[in-house]
This record gives structure tokens, sequence and C-alpha cells, in this order.
């Protein structure tokens, strides 16, 4: 066996125990803390020990992409977390992290949160193709998440390919967030017909 290949396999076989260390601590409901540390444990080593934007390995963290306040269910996915080293990390908290208002319907602040995602999703996704991991093992988003996601933008003929298992859920949840909402399309479709209505028969 090549020495690279034998590397990749015991970085599996590292994954899975710790992803089985973190879904026992979720089974047997310790306290959040203890688990968000597996979760956390869990995205470092997955990503090498490396800050997935930069390469940095210093001060490496692991972040949430849809933040826990804004989406509790994604707290423990392992696809939703990514490693980022301190400067990158506070550079996007910086960026993005006005505190969502949480008064105001869902998507009315998305904008930003919109290029975020899919900046951070797609980063993770090429991540796991450079090495070579499993990706619906190793960067799972949990079906709850997923339909959120498929709410809040549409474009459900993605989800299919999901189901149809031809797409990873990182994959996915990159596409989804790249691509303006449906109803953006549809509304923009309706506007221009309603725009164009004074220059037909001209
Ligand atoms: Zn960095
Ligand atoms: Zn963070």
């Amino acid at each position: 066996m090549e020495t690279s290949e034998r590397a990749l396999n015991s970085t599996i076989s590292e994954l899975y125990k710790l992803q089985g260390a973190l879904n026992r601590a979720i089974e047997r409901e310790r306290s959040k803390k203890w688990q968000l540390s597996l979760w956390s444990k869990f995205v470092r080593f997955r990503d090498g020990g490396c800050c997935v934007n930069c390469g940095s390995t210093q001060r490496v963290q692991a972040h949430h992409i849809v933040r826990k306040v804004l989406y509790p269910h994604g707290a423990l996915e392992t696809g939703n977390g990514i490693s980022l080293c301190w400067p990158c990390h506070k550079q996007i908290h910086a960026e993005f992290n006005r505190r969502p208002n949480l008064s105001l319907p869902l998507g009315a602040e998305q904008g930003d949160d919109q290029e975020e995602w899919s900046y951070l999703f797609g980063l993770l996704k090429d991540d796991a193709q450079k090495r070579g991991l499993p990706e619906d093992d190793f960067y799972y988003l949990n079906d709850q998440m997923i339909i959120f996601f498929v709410r809040v933008q549409g474009h459900e003929q993605l989800l299919e390919l999901v189901v149809e298992g031809s797409m990873s859920r990182i994959r996915f949840a990159h596409e989804v967030w790249s691509i303006m909402p449906e109803s953006f399309y549809s509304n923009f479709a309706s506007e221009l017909v309603r725009l164009n209505l004074p220059t037909i028969g001209r």
C-alpha cells in the first residue's frame, strides 16, 4: 500500500472514532459544551489542523458556517463546521457578524449570509476533494438543515440530486447559496413582463 493511501486510511479511521465519540455524547445527552468541544475536535482534525481559508496552522478554531444563534439545529453538524485560523475567523465575524435580527422574517437580512455561506461551503467542498475524504460521511448536514435551505432558497431540483445520492450535502449547500433565491427569478421574470408590456407590439 502506498504511504499516502495508508495515511488517508488512518485519517479516515481516526475520523470515524472522533465521530463516534461525538455521536455517543449526543445520544447520552452530555453537556452542550462537551458536545461542542467534540464537534470542534472533529472539525479541526478533519481539516488537518489547518485554516481552510489560508492554510495557517496558528490558533485554528472550528467555526459554524450557519451560526448557532440563527439556526440551532446545525450546531453539531460536521458539514456546518470549518477550521479557521484566528485572523481569518476574526475577519469573517467582523464582516458578517452583525447579530441577526430575529424579529425580522427569515431571509430578510440574508444577503450577506448568503455570500458568506456560499463562500465557506465552497472552501469546504474543495478541501474535501483535495483531502479525498468521503463527503457525506465527514461533511454531513442533516435533512432538517437541507430542507431549511430549500425553504429559504427554493431550487427543489437540487434537493432531488441529494435524495438520489448524486450530489453530496456540502455541494448542495454550496450550490443552493451560490444562486439567487428561486423567488428572485420568478419576481424578476414577472417584473420583466410588467416592464415590457408597454413595448409589446410596437
Ligand atoms: Zn486563515
Ligand atoms: Zn465563528
